[in-house]
């Protein structure tokens, strides 16, 4: 497409000269925020209910008085803003963990459908399966990071189902024209993250949670999928953000060389951070990186 003159370019032209694409890149964009509130407000739930074995069939009730909570009080971050955080019935306070967790969900959606949307170079249909294999991952990142903040564990009945749900959606990818490759590198690259978590584990039994082993895998799957350098990218950056974090506490004297940090929050950031820079980082330190 070329345009041959700046002046009296009409706003009929100016719109035609906008790739068709860009404006469905930014609704689809916008349609995962306000779905990623709404997974957030699941997943604020399951993040109280899964670690002690509650249901997470929606709905749910106030913990002071047992008043139903209304469906028009559900509606993510505005009705807690509209109830000023607490129970419409008996005004007990309501967390301002929910609000914060189902705003943190819709950006982390925005996020990665914009990545996703606007780095993919496989047909549509492919590009919608990988879409959706991300958001899994997003989902599951925010709900992980807040059990294992809360509880010290990242419980098997998230991670393992993720090994299926990735699996399955990552081979729907290939089917539908995604690169047969890449699935082939996420098997082997989950396999190598996996040996090398359970390798520390084996040296340091206290430094390793058993959950960070096997969330390892569905990571290394995740990173290698996108390429061999987010793959690297995404495993050393767990380790210099919890060391940095790490440090930084000892320095604060809030915790001594021995206390417990859990590490899977610093996993899933690491893992974002390949996922979104990986790849470039890898081919600029590699020297193969051109600017366009
Ligand atoms: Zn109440």
């Amino acid at each position: 497409m070329s345009v041959q003159s700046q002046e009296g370019l009409g706003l009929t032209e100016i719109v035609m000269a906008i790739p068709l694409h860009v404006p469905a890149v930014i609704l689809t964009t916008a349609f995962a925020g306000v779905f990623g509130l709404v997974i957030g407000s699941f997943l604020s739930m399951v993040a109280v209910r899964v670690p002690v074995g509650a249901s997470i069939v929606p709905g749910s009730r106030c913990p002071r008085c047992g008043a139903a909570i209304r469906p028009w009080h559900t509606i993510p971050v505005v009705s807690w803003l509209m109830l000023r955080g607490k129970c419409a019935d008996c005004g007990e306070p309501i967390s301002v963990r929910y609000p914060i967790i189902e705003a943190i969900t819709g950006v982390v959606f925005m996020g990665v459908t914009w990545l996703v949307l606007t780095t993919s170079t496989v047909p549509v249909f492919a590009t919608l399966a990988v879409l959706l294999a991300y958001l899994y991952l997003a989902a599951i990142s925010v709900v992980l990071t807040v059990i294992d903040l809360d509880t010290h564990r990242l419980p098997n009945a998230i991670v393992l189902p993720s090994y299926i749900v990735a699996g399955v959606l990552l081979t729907l990818a290939c089917v539908l024209g995604a690169p047969w490759e890449a699935l082939l590198r996420a098997a082997i690259g989950g396999a190598i993250l996996w040996a090398f978590y359970f390798a520390i584990r084996l040296i340091r039994p206290d430094g390793m949670g058993g959950g960070d082993v096997k969330l390892a895998g569905v990571l290394g799957a995740y990173l290698a999928w996108i390429g061999w350098g987010a793959l690297a990218v995404g495993a050393f950056a767990a380790f210099v953000l919890g060391g940095i974090f790490g440090i930084a506490l000892i320095i604060a004297q809030r915790a001594g060389r021995k206390t417990a940090i859990p590490f899977g929050p610093w996993m899933i950031a690491g893992a974002w951070v390949g996922i979104f820079v990986g790849e470039a980082f890898g081919s600029l330190y590699l020297g193969l990186y051109m600017a366009p």
